[in-house]
């Protein structure tokens, strides 16, 4: 049995099991999934696209001393 290879599209930053991507159409490459890693390779990447430290991110997580405050 061929076991079918995790496809990556860098254009949507979207996996898929190609040989195209559903959305744009552009041949995908083949790619391993994401590992779960301590030292977190894309987690410098992934706070960088949720603007992490920003106002508008600290408003955005949640906060279950809230009620409690006041
Ligand atoms: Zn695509």
């Amino acid at each position: 049995m061929v076991r079918s290879k995790l496809q990556y599209c860098k254009s949507c930053d979207l996996y898929g099991l190609g040989p195209d991507c559903d959305v744009c159409g552009k041949v995908m490459v083949t790619s391993a999934p994401l590992k779960y890693s301590p030292e977190d390779p894309q987690g410098k990447r992934r706070r960088e696209r949720e603007n992490a430290g920003s106002d508008e991110w600290v408003e955005s997580l949640p906060s279950p001393n809230e009620e409690a405050e006041r």
